[in-house]
């Protein structure tokens, strides 16, 4: 029997999904695109895809598994359980998380990596937008922490947000867009109830 980090693959319940295989491919192949004209790696010495701090990995949406055949050389499995992390209360089960070792395929690496400096947002009114993700990023990404000196390209948003509008049909990924949504909200307020002195 496999083990995939703590669990052996018969004891993993995932998150279920609703997406197929063919819209995670449509969802990959729409974001092959790059975020600056040029390697935005050379920046920062490609910091997102090292350990920049320990444990540091990527969780996969729900159904992304189908994308991976779980034996991949450059990639470790594990699996988490969503209620002990910070996921929206209806994902009920366990949620994929996995670590590369810097080194992957470029054609297979995960939606998080894809779409990665922009996050999807979801205004109070559900109308989908994408942003930069400052809840993740801000620590760590060149083109967040400089913003204007590095502006994302506008075709990279028009991506990210073509991708998320497939992958929102799934009604717990919307969800999770929701929570994240709100937790960006809430990080922006208490920025600016800093910055006010409130
Ligand atoms: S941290 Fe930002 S600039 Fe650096 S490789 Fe990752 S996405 Fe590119
Ligand atoms: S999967 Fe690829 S793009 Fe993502 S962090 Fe690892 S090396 Fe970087």
């Amino acid at each position: 029997m496999k083990k995939y980090g703590n669990k052996k693959l018969t004891q993993v319940n995932l998150v279920p999904s609703t997406l197929s295989k063919q819209e995670f491919e449509k969802v990959y192949s729409l974001l092959d695109v790059s975020p600056l004209e040029f390697d935005c790696g050379m920046l920062c010495a490609s910091l997102c895809c090292c350990e920049y701090e320990p444990g540091v990995g990527m969780y996969l949406l729900p159904g992304e598994e189908q994308m991976f055949t779980m034996e991949e050389p450059w990639l470790t499995w594990a699996f988490v359980k969503a209620s002990e992390h910070s996921f929206p209360p209806d994902w009920k089960g366990d949620v994929a998380f996995v670590k590369c070792n810097a080194t992957c395929p470029r054609d297979k690496r995960p939606v998080q990596c894809r779409a990665f400096p922009l996050m999807p947002y979801l205004t109070h009114e559900g109308e989908l937008q994408v942003k930069l993700d400052t809840l993740s990023g801000i620590l760590i990404c060149p083109m967040i922490k400089q913003a204007d000196t590095y502006p994302v390209r506008p075709e990279f948003y028009t991506a990210v947000r073509s991708a998320w509008n497939i992958l929102i049909k799934d009604p717990l990924i919307r969800s999770d867009v929701w929570h994240q949504s709100r937790q960006l909200d809430e990080e922006e307020s208490s920025v600016w109830r800093g910055l006010l002195g409130w």
